[in-house]
């Protein structure tokens, strides 16, 4: 593949009689980074605000789609003629699927492409190649080849927790068109609402569409609060067809997703009979999920095989998304109708009564010409035969998926959740937690290394999803997504190998990608800018810098003793300057740090810092905590950053064992006093509190002398101890299992902790 793309790039130079030597290799200014570009300083200028466009070899909607972004997105107008033209189009034969090239002379500007969608995504690259100076437009002189390096480059939008409107779902639709997306996965059905009109059905939406009520807040509050007011919508099947045909004239391929057996809460609401219980529930206005689920009787099955019928012919895509995923086997368990299914077709359990389900499912796609897609659930109780998988606990159904010979799109929560916090800055709006940085989502590399060559091939692409519990409007959706989505469009675009380090990328997102969105007045987070906060110990304590978004730059920090409540200092840091903390000096006091940026637009943030005694000792972990709720690692306990309340998805250490032990060196011999350690409740997040706690101490590591064990609250306070210590033991015992009736049940909680704070004399 590499000789034919080298040869292709070389024919394309031998064809426009480039000197390529005139050229520098340079920043390209668009996103994906193309394959290859080079520039001079040279440029074409677009001074008079217009161009003149050569529409031979320009597919009629193309042009259309590049006179209306030049026009409302740069002002610039066109003039369109047959003969002569700044901007030409030529079609080459021979080339790879879905390449195509930009060549920028000081007259003309030559655009070369291999079929219709590579026109499109050149035409995307033009776009981000206009410069403006002074007096108008320019475009660097150059060169720049490019071509994709996976078929699947998907954003998902979830429209039944929050309903977005035809006009909306286009506006989503245009934006990832100018990342060169190509999939978006329209997840239709949930528990909160069905949206989509089924003619043979329309209970599904005169009911299914619509709730009386909303959670507001996070789930996780006590007591949960609720907007009673009726909110739905669904979109009729005209009005889908028409949403379809804008996403295609965007070379952009529409995935339906119609959930089962699971998330069904608003279809059973419409239609309790194809339920186990049969008993009439209405649409529910809170997340989660839910035991009733449809039940797996053969009327239930002839029920969504005749939406089906309806769903398919509205989407020209080969692929049907079956959702598949947390469906409770609770009610199948008791229910006559599925026991009778389950030994009918000699089955072992649930989970093979789940897979018979799903298989019903792709045995009537499978007929109809169209693929079955799932998440990765589908794989419990064995992988029906044409199954497609989607990876979203991780990357390891995927693998699974790919050895057994199955296609795996990767959607891993770990990089792909966009509806996690992107930073952990105090004005971030609510989310359903988890922590997602623009610079993890930049690590995204859809293919595990655990696979051979031959299974790598099954790995189509990956995903970003827009679950929308927590993101209710349009401004907010744009949020969550931007700029997250240009760093996945960089993994599922470019060669993994040779894709910018994150600090280029993020250099060209300031320069030249913020402009660019500005242009299309698109509500992307700036939360690179604010300051973050690096904590490193040292001999003393700790020492604290704030770094923003490049080195160089500085802010104005103001310290204010909370206790005291009193200003302590304010000072112009740079971003390599560091203030230290101590814990042998200072008494414990709670110091508020105000951190403005000094020379850019970017906003206020807030540290909190407990200046404790034990700030910065050494912790040696003998359970490791989880990779995915790990912030600071070692230093998270010891920090002075005590985990906020309702949790943000940073801060706190995440462990998933039964029993967690460690170990802090006091550095000397202490007469210990007080000691106190935090852990955090949100079981709507399965993180539950553990059981007890117990110490030890030591003055030489290895015999230790118990303390009293205690029972676990939030702020679990050991007072008086009253020991000589240089090292103290925690111990902390977990529930094993979640117990019945609670989120998550029968699953292991998660056990959150933060800050262990040791007085002594
Ligand atoms: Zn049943």
């Amino acid at each position: 593949m590499k000789k034919i793309i080298f040869s292709f790039f070389v024919i394309f130079c031998l064809q426009t009689n480039l000197v390529l030597s005139q050229y520098k290799t340079t920043d390209c200014p668009v996103i994906p980074t193309p394959a290859s570009y080079v520039a001079s300083s040279e440029t074409f200028d677009i001074s008079d605000k217009t161009l003149q466009i050569n529409r031979t070899n320009l597919p009629k909607e193309i042009e259309k789609y590049l006179v209306k972004n030049l026009k409302d997105a740069f002002s610039i107008q066109t003039i369109i003629s047959d003969n002569s033209g700044e901007v030409i189009f030529k079609p080459q034969k021979n080339v790879p699927e879905n390449s195509y090239s930009i060549d920028i002379r000081e007259s003309v500007i030559t655009i070369s492409y291999s079929n219709e969608a590579s026109c499109f995504y050149a035409i995307n690259s033009f776009l981000q190649l206009i410069q403006k100076n002074d007096v108008g437009y320019y475009i660097n002189l150059g060169f720049l080849m490019d071509y994709p390096k996976f078929e699947w480059r998907g954003l998902h939008l979830d429209v039944s927790r929050h309903f977005y409107s035809v006009d909306e779902v286009k506006h989503f639709i245009d934006l990832m068109a100018l990342y060169k997306f190509n999939t978006f996965h329209w997840h239709l059905t949930d528990d909160q609402g069905w949206r989509i009109e089924i003619k043979q059905f329309p209970k599904l939406t005169e009911i299914g569409a619509w709730r009386d009520s909303t959670l507001i807040g996070h789930y996780n509050e006590e007591p949960r609060k609720y907007e009673h007011k009726r909110v739905g919508g669904f979109y009729t099947q005209e009005q889908i067809k028409d949403v379809v045909a804008y996403a295609q004239k965007r070379f952009i391929s529409v995935i339906p997703e119609i959930e089962m057996p699971g998330h069904s809460r608003a279809a059973l609401a419409a239609y309790p009979e194809y339920s186990c219980t049969g008993i009439k529930q209405g649409v529910p206005g809170i997340w989660g999920i839910f035991d009733d689920i449809y039940c797996s009787k053969p009327e239930t099955i002839s029920f969504l095989q005749k939406i089906l019928d309806e769903v398919i012919p509205l989407f020209p895509s080969p692929y049907v998304h079956i959702g598949g995923d947390e469906a409770p086997k609770t009610r199948w368990h008791t229910c006559p109708r599925c026991q009778k299914v389950i030994k009918e077709n000699g089955l072992k359990d649930e989970h093979e009564l789940q897979s018979y389900f799903i298989r019903q499912m792709d045995v009537y796609l499978t007929a109809k010409g169209k693929k079955l897609i799932g998440w990765d659930e589908i794989l419990e109780g064995g992988l029906s035969p044409n199954a497609t998988v989607m990876s979203w606990r991780g990357s390891d159904g995927g693998i699974e998926a790919a050895k057994q010979n199955h296609d795996v799109v990767m959607s891993p929560n770990g990089y792909c959740y966009f509806d996690h916090y992107q930073s952990g800055n105090t004005g971030e709006p609510l989310a359903i937690g988890g922590f997602l940085p623009l610079e993890k989502v930049y690590q995204f590399n859809p293919v595990p290394e655990q696979l051979s060559a031959d299974q790598r091939r099954h790995i189509l692409g990956g995903q970003a999803n827009l679950w929308t519990e927590y993101i209710s409007t349009m401004e907010k959706l744009e949020y969550m997504t931007y700029p997250r989505a240009l760093a996945l469009s960089q993994s599922l675009w470019c060669d993994n190998t040779k894709k910018p380090d994150y600090e280029t990328f993020k250099k060209i997102f300031i320069k030249y990608q913020m402009p660019f969105l500005d242009r299309y007045k698109v509500n992307y987070s700036k939360a690179i800018f604010y300051a973050k906060m690096e904590i490193t110990p040292n001999k003393q304590g700790l020492a604290l810098r704030f770094k923003g978004a490049e080195p160089t730059d500085s802010f104005y920090v103001t310290s204010f003793n909370t206790d005291l409540q009193k200003n302590i200092d304010s000072v112009v840091m740079k971003s390599n300057d560091s203030l230290v903390l101590t814990r042998e000096n200072d008494f414990p006091m709670t110091i508020e740090y105000t951190v403005t940026p000094y020379n850019n637009v970017s906003g206020i943030n807030h540290f909190s810092i407990e200046q404790s005694h034990s700030i910065g000792f050494p912790i040696e972990f003998k359970t490791p905590f989880n990779p995915k709720f790990s912030n600071r690692g070692n230093l998270a306990l010891v920090d002075g950053v005590k985990g906020k309340r309702p949790w943000k998805g940073d801060e706190w250490l995440g462990f998933t064992k039964d029993t967690i032990e460690f170990t802090v060196d006091l550095i000397k011999t202490r007469q210990l006093q007080n000691v106190n350690l935090g852990f955090l409740s949100a079981n709507g997040s399965w993180i539950y509190l553990p059981e007890t706690v117990q110490l030890f101490v030591s003055t030489d590591k290895t015999s230790w002398s118990e303390l009293k064990k205690q029972a676990v609250t939030e702020e679990t306070f050991f007072q008086e101890v009253n020991k000589k210590a240089r090292y103290l033991k925690v111990v902390v015992i977990s529930k094993d299992k979640i117990p019945v009736g609670s989120d998550g049940e029968g699953n292991k909680p998660w056990t959150f902790m933060d800050e262990i704070e040791i007085e002594y004399e």
